[in-house]
């Protein structure tokens, strides 16, 4: 089996999900990495390094510049004949791609697996992360998209692959790049953080969400989540949503504050190695989940918890 693997990047660096995916894709056979961008040389340089990579391909022309999936996909489509699979992490990036992909290749696409058991057998979540099904394909190809916090990322050093310059697809025009904004912050970026502080509609208010939880999350060095409840009411930004339709993650400590744990949340929170809950309600659902639970008022044990981490 050779295994593609469509690298994210922005034309400097690459993408540390695209790790995860190639730690996915490693349990599949051989893995080439796709880097289609333009001036994306420095992409290339650390393509090359990657554990277990043992090709690149590189495309570089300006239409590939911004990651177009309407672009991207004929790419990927010119060199399918030599591979069995296609891989791409479950993001924003890899959604939009890969149907493109599976419907030019006229062959299925299977989404946001959490585990591999063999090249045909994938284990993915449905109903929100209530159940798993185990997914079997006897197709030739397959468009695979993979959940990042299921599959360890490879070392991004170590390699030393060869890089095939790709001829490019010629421009479809069919989508055209705007404006990209990007939230600046010096916190980690949630989907990556090692801890996540995420309140819930209990903060109340933008201003007490971010007195409250704030400084918790300084002393953590941690990213800040929300629930859905309390980026509808605006406490919070939209990016910031962890859930089934926010972002999935699993850091090694998820702290969730005034949240109930309804099925839409723990979908994108439940893989976390450790989850601590404060909630007032000792029936909250959240606790089902919780490795430690404290039931109190939030507006008293967050500060308390925040005073006692200072102290230290
Ligand atoms: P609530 O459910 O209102 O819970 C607030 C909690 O705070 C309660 O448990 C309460 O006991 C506690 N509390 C109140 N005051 C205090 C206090 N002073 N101190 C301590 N605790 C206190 N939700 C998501 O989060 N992410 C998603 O991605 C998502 N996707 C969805 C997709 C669909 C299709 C649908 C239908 C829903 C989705 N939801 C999602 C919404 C989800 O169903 C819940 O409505 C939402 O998660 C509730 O947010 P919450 O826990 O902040 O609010």
């Amino acid at each position: 089996m050779t295994v593609l693997v469509i690298a994210e990047h922005n034309n400097q660096t690459l993408n540390p999900v695209t790790l995860h995916a190639i730690g996915a894709a490693a349990k599949l056979g051989d893995v080439h990495l796709l880097v289609a961008g333009f001036q994306a040389a420095s992409v290339v340089e650390q393509a090359k390094k990657i554990a277990v990579v043992n090709q690149v391909l590189y495309s570089d022309v300006a239409h590939y510049e911004h990651g177009l999936p309407e672009e991207i996909a004929p790419l990927v489509v010119s060199v399918a004949n030599d591979y069995s699979h296609f891989v791409v992490a479950a993001n924003a990036f890899g959604k939009n791609l890969a149907p493109r992909v599976a419907a030019l290749l006229d062959c299925s696409q299977i989404s946001d697996l959490t585990e591999i058991i063999d090249n045909k057998t994938f284990v993915r979540p449905i109903y929100a992360g209530n159940a798993l099904i185990t997914v079997q394909s006897d197709e030739p190809k397959l468009v695979l998209t993979v959940r990042a916090t299921a599959f360890d990322a490879v070392a991004d050093a170590g390699g030393n692959a060869n890089v095939q310059n790709l001829v490019a697809t010629n421009a479809v025009n069919l989508s055209r790049f705007v404006s990209r904004e990007l939230t600046q912050s010096d916190r980690p970026e949630l989907t990556q953080a090692r801890v996540v502080v995420s309140g819930g509609r209990a903060l109340g208010s933008a201003e007490q969400f971010n007195a409250v939880l704030m400084p918790l999350a300084d002393e953590l060095g941690a990213a800040i989540g929300a629930s859905r409840a309390a980026v509808d009411a605006e406490y919070a930004p939209n990016d910031s949503q962890v859930g089934q339709t926010g972002k999935i993650v699993a850091p090694e400590l998820y702290v969730a504050v005034g949240i109930s744990g309804a099925i839409q949340h723990v979908a994108g929170m439940q893989d976390s190695k450790i989850i601590v809950a404060i909630n007032k309600d000792p029936d909250a659902p959240i606790f089902n989940i919780a490795d430690f639970g404290m039931v109190g008022d939030l507006f008293e044990i967050v500060p308390n918890l925040t005073k006692q981490l200072k102290s230290k």
